[in-house]
């Protein structure tokens, strides 16, 4: 279950595991003014001031951790719709939160405290992962991926689960929760949208998730809609974890209460990004 905490939400599924700390922003809670920024705007060249989006970045990071990291702990990428995930150790902390960025990659993996990865995102889908290493709940591992549709159907999620592993984290006992993205409600896909996820995933697997929405006047959509978080759980259960160990935003970013989300999709592109984080303290 998500559970508002001040400015941000966090999982009941993550909050179990011992020495991690995590938050999904929304857009309450900064100092970004611009109409599409407002308020806590966590990306750089989307119109504000670099300081507004550091001093974002700050209360972000004060709020994911109970005020015991700030944004000289957090990490940024800049974001590919890869699949890509960087391990990271406690000389990264900073990277493209507090001065310049590493590689860019769609993911971060860590063992180490202090280090605050964070996804940003405007309808794509924030997962953050957290287990213990051997099961022993004084050597926690976390991840966070940035998973749009690319992402998605190309594995991103179940990539972190079997890195997780390789650190010897045990799939069955990772826990992992799915921030609010563009729900199947609005996420409306073309033709052409279908065959990629065929080609990646196969049809049987598209056809699945991507289909006509049920309309609230009883009739179906015309056009598909493609179901991200649908996708991401199927893959995640796929890779061992447990379905109660899954949790899933209730929210759709696109249909939302706009003062609550930034939507690409919704405010057509002009828009800011809210975030996830996740950390060992
Ligand atoms: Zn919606």
């Amino acid at each position: 279950m998500f559970i508002p905490d001040g400015i941000l939400c966090r999982s009941s599924v993550l909050s179990g595991i011992p020495g991690v700390c995590h938050g999904f922003s929304g857009r309450a809670g900064g100092v970004s003014v611009l109409e599409h920024t407002r308020s806590l705007n966590l990306t750089v060249d989307l119109g504000d001031p670099d300081d507004t989006v550091r001093r974002n970045t700050e209360i972000f990071c004060r709020a994911v951790s109970g005020g015991v990291f700030g944004a000289d702990s957090g990490v940024k990428a800049r974001q590919i719709h890869s699949t890509r995930i960087r391990i990271l150790d406690r000389s990264n902390a900073g990277e493209g939160a507090a001065r310049e960025a590493g590689e860019d990659c769609d993911g971060f993996l860590t063992d180490a405290p202090g280090v605050l990865p964070m996804i940003r995102v405007a309808d794509c889908v924030p997962i953050l992962f957290a287990g213990l290493k051997d099961g022993d709940p004084s050597r926690p591992a976390v991840a966070a991926v940035h998973a749009g549709w690319r992402g998605t159907a190309g594995g991103i999620a179940p990539k972190a689960v079997r890195m997780m592993a390789d650190a010897g984290c045990s799939p069955a006992e990772i826990r992992c929760a799915v921030g609010a993205h563009i729900g199947f409600c609005c996420y409306e896909v073309g033709e052409d949208f279908v065959e990629a996820v065929a080609a990646l995933c196969g049809s049987d697997f598209a056809r699945r998730h991507i289909r006509p929405v049920t309309l609230p006047e009883g009739g179906r959509s015309a056009r598909p809609h493609a179901d991200l978080a649908g996708m991401n759980r199927e893959l995640l259960l796929e890779a061992g974890l447990r379905e109660e160990n899954i949790d899933f935003s209730p929210d759709c970013t696109a249909c939302a209460d706009p003062d609550l989300y930034y939507s690409h999709r919704r405010m057509k592109g002009v828009r800011g990004t809210q975030g996830a984080g996740i950390a060992i303290l």
